[in-house]
Formats: structure tokens, sequence, C-alpha cells
């Protein structure tokens, strides 16, 4: 193998301009043309993971096979790469001064005083290389948070300018910018993305390639210009404009010829690409002409981000009703109003199906205990998603078994009838307020019972999903339950954990929940098998 290449993907001139999703179809490219790609995020923020941070605020926390709480831009890299990513592939700014003030108490550092330059860089450049090792990428992609200018980029700046002179040739920069038009003008501006160039400069660094996000193609004349004034050959400024579905970005970076002036510029050979399956996906959701409606009853809505916020959710419906034909029409139901006006309940006779996703804390699950209990009765289908499988326990526990109050310990302490409970292992984590990153995380295998709905779906005994919870299905109501006509259709293999809930088919047409989180699975060329029923049972429901 040839010397590991490092590609940084810095943002210029704002945030939120889809640095993630650039990310993730420069890695895509690259390994559609044979080359072992890594990507990696890393994090200004000091929090040491997602995990602890507001959903509704900084989107989704994807959780990786290893149980890592990662920002939501590590579940595009795998939707894009189909790669799974771990704890390598994540950093932020409080792991890596973790790090280092551990290494200074043990005496690590000999006697020396530990500096934010060149210290924090070091560590930095060293948890780039465990990546690339560990994943042996003959190419690793690093995505920073943030904008060049902002001052807690500046150590991670600092480290990629160290790694340039350590691997001389190896080590490159792509500026994901942003291109305003005013709408006085009607013409597209390059004069901030000017101002990131000279951003970069400052801290020794030049980009190799510009990416100009924008709303239209970047025009030949701005090329030229953003070339003429910052020193970069036209044909490594790329044209990123908004496009009908993030799928798109790929192939259009390839109608750019992006691959190929992106392997010629950092020495590898541009293999021939293979890219067909995706970009006849891309191309078929374009037409696709019908729809189906799926209610999200959840609560974090602040409706500038529940995109972001339920991420992976959304993305899973996408891929699962793409595959039947379908475009998803999602609708964001707050279920707090169903708790002051269960009367509005009656809008979910419009839609085909309605997910419960995960949550956390009382807010708003009174509502969707109402929700599950309306789509049990009138048959609409119901996905609940781990918070979702608790309430689907819980209102069949209250509805059907008649447990008055019954509910989660998490939401009611002294319930009378405690059928979502603590894990064991949680109780003192609890206790000793040990939240960040103690909850049931990661890959857990779960064995299924043949002839259930889940059995039907995955057509396996054998599975293995990511979880993310503090609370479960208490077995001291399992039986009762089960004898009350709920089926647990997954259990862990010990048996002791209920991971899948559902009622049968000839009950109802699909109403089933999961501890864990299906939807960091799912990929747009391959659904998965639960949402891929859940949509068909939506689908069945328009019939
Ligand atoms: N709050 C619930 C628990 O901790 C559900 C978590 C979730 O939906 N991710 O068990």
């Amino acid at each position: 193998m040839k010397n590991p290449k490092y590609i940084f993907v810095v943002g210029g001139v704002m945030s939120s301009v889809g640095k993630g999703i650039a990310a993730s179809s420069i890695g895509k490219i690259l390994q559609s043309r044979g080359y072992r790609v890594a990507i990696m995020k890393a994090d200004m923020y000091v929090n040491i993971d997602a995990g602890t941070i507001r959903p509704a605020e900084h989107g989704e926390v994807f959780v990786g096979e290893d149980g890592v709480e990662a920002d939501q831009d590590l579940g595009n890299y795998e939707r894009f790469t189909g790669q799974t990513s771990k704890r390598v592939n994540y950093m932020t700014t409080g792991q890596i001064y973790q790090e280092v003030i551990r290494r200074e108490r043990n005496l690590e550092y000999g006697g020396e005083d530990v500096e934010v330059y060149p210290d924090i860089p070091k560590e930095i450049i060293r948890r780039i290389e465990v990546c690339q090792k560990e994943n042996k990428s003959e190419i690793t992609v690093i995505e920073y948070g943030g904008t060049v200018g902002e001052h807690q980029l500046f150590p991670f700046l600092e480290a990629t300018r160290m790694m340039r002179s350590k691997f001389p040739g190896d080590v490159f920069v792509v500026l994901t910018s942003y291109l305003p038009t005013p709408s006085l003008l009607g013409e597209q501006k390059s004069k901030p993305t000017q101002r990131a160039v000279l951003d970069l400069y400052s801290v020794g660094l030049k980009p190799d390639f510009v990416l100009c996000r924008a709303d239209k193609p970047a025009t030949a004349d701005i090329k030229r210009t953003i070339s003429n004034v910052c020193s970069i050959p036209v044909e490594r400024i790329i044209s990123a404009p908004d496009v009908y579905s993030i799928y798109d970005v790929p192939v259009n970076f390839e109608n750019e010829n992006f691959g190929n002036t992106l392997l010629k510029t950092i020495g590898l050979h541009p293999r021939e690409r293979d890219l067909a399956d995706w970009t006849a996906l891309a191309n078929k959701i374009k037409k696709i002409d019908k729809e189906v409606t799926i209610g999200i009853v959840g609560k974090y809505f602040n409706f500038k981000s529940c995109k972001d916020t339920y991420i992976s959710v959304i993305e899973s419906i996408n891929h699962a009703s793409w595959a039947q034909g379908y475009k998803p029409k999602i609708l964001w139901l707050d279920s707090e109003k169903y708790e002051n006006n269960p009367k509005l309940l009656s809008e979910l006779d419009g839609l085909d199906g309605i997910i419960v996703p995960g949550g956390f804390g009382n807010r708003g699950v009174e509502g969707m205990i109402l929700a599950a209990d309306y789509a049990r009765r009138k048959k609409i289908p119901y996905f609940g998603l781990c918070l979702g499988v608790q309430i689907l326990t819980i209102s069949y526990a209250r509805n059907v078994l008649k447990l008055k109050g019954a509910n989660s310990t998490e939401m009611n302490a002294n319930t009378p009838h405690p059928v979502i409970a603590t894990m064991a292992d949680q109780i003192d984590k609890i206790k000793n307020k040990n939240y960040g990153g103690s909850m049931r995380l990661g890959a857990y295998a779960c064995t299924l019972a043949k002839d259930t709905v889940a059995f039907g779906a995955y057509k396996t005994v054998n599975i293995s999903e990511r979880h993310r919870h503090r609370y479960e299905v208490n077995t001291k109501y399992v039986a009762e339950l089960e004898q009350a006509g709920l089926v647990f259709s997954g259990r862990s293999p010990d048996g002791v954990l209920m991971e899948i809930a559902e009622l049968p088919k000839k009950v109802h047409p699909f109403y089933l929940g999961t501890q864990f989180h299906p939807e960091f699975k799912s990929r747009p060329l391959s659904p998965h098998p639960l949402f891929s029923a859940f949509v068909k049972a939506c689908v069945g429901k328009q019939k």
C-alpha cells in the first residue's frame, strides 16, 4: 500500500451547509473507485460525546455498533459507505483534553509543561492515525465541525498543518463553502468564500479544493473568480448546488469530474468507478409519484430542525418507501397536543401509519400513550422505536390489562404498575448521577420467535441491533401481558430482556415496537426489514 492519504473537509462562511454530506459523498466516490476509505468526525464541543446533548438543537445522537454516542454525521457516513463507524471515527475537544490531562496526571510528559500548542494538536493527530490504522484505510476523510475562523477550530487546523509537514504530499484540504445569492442582486457572490480561503491561509493552510454550496450550480464565471483569487486550478472548484435528494450528491460530484481530479491531486490512480446502483436509486427517487403518509408522534420538534433530530428515522422511512415505489410524506405530530385535547387523535385516521420514536423524560409521554391506544383500536399501523415500544407496552397494560396508572418508572417512580422499569445495572448509575455514556449502548444479539411479524420481516432467528436506553419491559409483567395477547417476539439470547413486542397479524395489520433502534442500520440500497414491513402495512392500509 502507498502512504495513507488524508483529506480534511472544513467549512467556510457558515455552518449547516452540508459538510457531512460532502464528506460522506467524497468517501462514497473514492470507495466506488475501489479504495479503502474511513471517514472521521471531529467536533469542537467539550462534551465527551453527543450523548448528553439535546437532540432538538444539535440533531440526533447516532449510536455505533460499539456503543459510541456520536454526532449524526456518522449516520451519513454509514448510509453512504455502508461501513460501520466506531469510537475511533469520532473525536471531540472533550475527549482530546481528557486524554492529554490523563497522561499529564500519569507523568507521561516527563516533567515538561503541557501546552495547548502543540500538545492538543498532537493528540488530534494521534487519533487520526489510530482511525487510519484500525480501518486500514488507504484514504481517511476527516470532517471538522464548525467553520474556519472560529476560535475553537484552531487546534484542529493546526493539527492539519502539522500533518502536512509530517506527511508531505499526503494531506489535503477540501473547503466546503457557501455562495450566497442576495435576492436583490439575483447573482451568486464569491467574496465570503474568498474570505474563508484567507482564513485558511492565516493558519498556514491552503485549500486544494473548494466545494461551492449554493442553491444553484456555481457559474463558470464564479469558478474562474475563485480560481484566480485563491490560486486554485479551476477544475478543483466544484459546484455543489442543492439537489433533489442527498443521494444525488455523489452523482453530482462525479458529473463535475471530482473523482478523477481528486484522485489525481492526491496522487492515486483514478480507477474505474462503480456507482451504477447508487445512480439508479438517485434517479429512481425523482420519478416516484405515489405517496405514503406517515406521522411521527414525537416531542423533539423545533420546527427548524426536526429533520436533524430524527434523521436516521426519516432516512429509514425513505429507504423502505422508495424500494416499494412510494415517496413518503412525513407529518410531525407533537404528542403534547393530544394530552390537552384527545379529540385531535382523529387526525391519525387520515394517515397510513405512525411512528413513535425514541425519547427521554416525562414530557409528551401521555399523548404518545393515547396515540398508541388509538392506533391499536383503529388498526392504524404503529411502529415504536425504543421509547415507542415502552409506550406500546404501557398503553396495552392500561387499556387491555386494565392496570390503572401503569407506567414506566422513568415517568413516574411511584407508579402502582411499573411495567417498564430500570435494568438492574442502571439503579446505581442513576442514583450517582452517572449519566454520560452509561446506558445500554451499542449492538446486542436478539433471538426471534418463529411465526411472528418480526420473524416474517427478518426471515432469520438471530439478529443484532443497536441500543440506547436505561429502561426495559419489567419481566414481572411479561406473563400477564402475554396472556392478554401481546407477543414478545424478540428477546435477548438469555431470554431475560424483551426486545420486540407486537400484536399478531390477524389482530392488527402492524403493531410492533423494538427496544433497539433499527433506524441506525437502514441503508439506501438495503432498507431495514422492519421499516420495509411497516411501510408495506402502511401501503396496505391505503387499499
Ligand atoms: N427513555 C427510555 C429509556 O431510557 C427510552 C430511550 C430511547 O428512546 N432511546 O429506556
